[in-house]
């Protein structure tokens, strides 16, 4: 059985945490003496430490209650706040899958985690068998599942079976969810008190210079990443930015469809090159490509200006490349048909 007290740090368990100004009066009319901020200027106020607003209008536009969202500096700072929250330093495990994002990676090592890293199969699949023997190592805390997988791009299956199975915290990471067809796990959150939705604003919504991220879970999670973030952890500027592009759905449904028409015709542009062996099926802005030679490709790309992220030391061979605007494709495909 899940039981989130054995799940969470103990000194996180029993954090007080920082209580701000803004928490102790979070009344908007007053005279406010109360946060030592400089009486002057146009960004002199603390953000609200809980973006209500954005909160409001997330809440309502996916169906999800206000205390089941919580909102990062970009959902690296989600990453980070669960290997904080969930595993002890040099004591508790987390599990992923290869390969994959590389921030768990690092936050992992930051965090002094140590992250198991089980291979995907050829289809960039979890192979159960190897997985269900993972579930018996002692202080596993957290799994992390990116899906649309980065860099594959393909959504990963029978994510269900592990929400099931496994005692800890289950955090989907869905970067890409929103130029996928399939369905956001958003609707399995009711079932399951162990998992975590990360979704951001850095992909489909063209907010990564934003940083703003979004875990949703259950309400005992959403409390204890609220107990653990920095009080101001997302500013003014960024919280108005996530608000504008929630209401402006038309440009950001328009942009959408222009990115997955283009991968389309970029798909059919990459397939006629010689050296361009294999396109994997994607469900995200992205392709990973296999090509002839991805380290002599990349750095004829490079010396084109044009620079598409070279994944092969992952995935032999394999480059990864980012759907661009008509032109950039275009582009693209001009440089690569001046490479061998
Ligand atoms: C790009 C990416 C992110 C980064 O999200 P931010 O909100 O910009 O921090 C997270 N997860 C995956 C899998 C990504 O590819």
């Amino acid at each position: 059985m899940f039981n989130l007290e054995n799940i969470v740090r103990k000194n996180i368990l029993h954090l007080m945490p920082y209580s701000s100004a803004r928490n102790e009066f979070s009344g908007k009319k007053g005279t406010f003496l109360d946060a030592n901020e400089n009486p002057f200027g146009t960004l002199n106020r603390y953000p609200d430490p809980y973006q209500m607003e954005l909160k409001q209008i997330l809440s309502a536009y996916k169906s999800i209650p206000l205390e089941n969202i919580f909102i990062g500096n970009g959902s690296d700072e989600i990453i980070d706040l669960a290997f904080r929250i969930f595993c002890t330093p040099g004591k508790d495990k987390a599990l992923t899958f290869s390969p994959t994002y590389g921030m768990y990676d690092v936050s992992a090592a930051i965090n002094e985690v140590e992250l198991i890293k089980l291979p995907l199969n050829d289809s960039f699949q979890i192979n159960q068998e190897e997985f269900e023997k993972t579930l018996k190592i002692t202080n596993l805390k957290l799994i992390f599942i990116c899906s649309p997988n980065n860099p594959s791009g393909n959504c990963i299956d029978n994510i269900e079976k592990i929400l099931q199975n496994f005692n800890g915290i289950v955090l989907v990471d869905e970067a890409y969810i929103d130029f996928s067809k399939q369905e956001s796990y958003l609707s399995k959150l009711k079932q399951y008190p162990n998992l975590i939705v990360s979704q951001t604003f850095s992909k489909a919504w063209g907010l990564a210079a934003a940083r703003v991220g979004i875990a949703y879970a259950n309400n005992p999670i959403i409390s204890i990443f609220n107990k653990v973030k920095p009080p101001y952890n997302v500013s003014k500027l960024n919280q108005e930015a996530a608000i504008d592009a929630l209401n402006n759905k038309v440009d950001f449904e328009k942009n959408k469809k222009i990115i997955l028409d283009q991968k389309k015709w970029l798909e059919q542009a990459l397939m006629e090159l010689p050296v361009i062996k294999k396109i994997y099926p994607s469900d995200a802005n992205f392709l990973l490509v296999e090509t002839t030679n991805a380290n002599s490709i990349y750095n004829q790309l490079v010396s084109q200006q044009v620079i598409t992220r070279n994944r092969n030391n992952i995935v032999n061979n394999c480059i990864r490349i980012t759907v661009g605007s008509p032109a950039e494709n275009q582009q693209l495909i001009n440089a690569l048909k001046n490479t061998i």
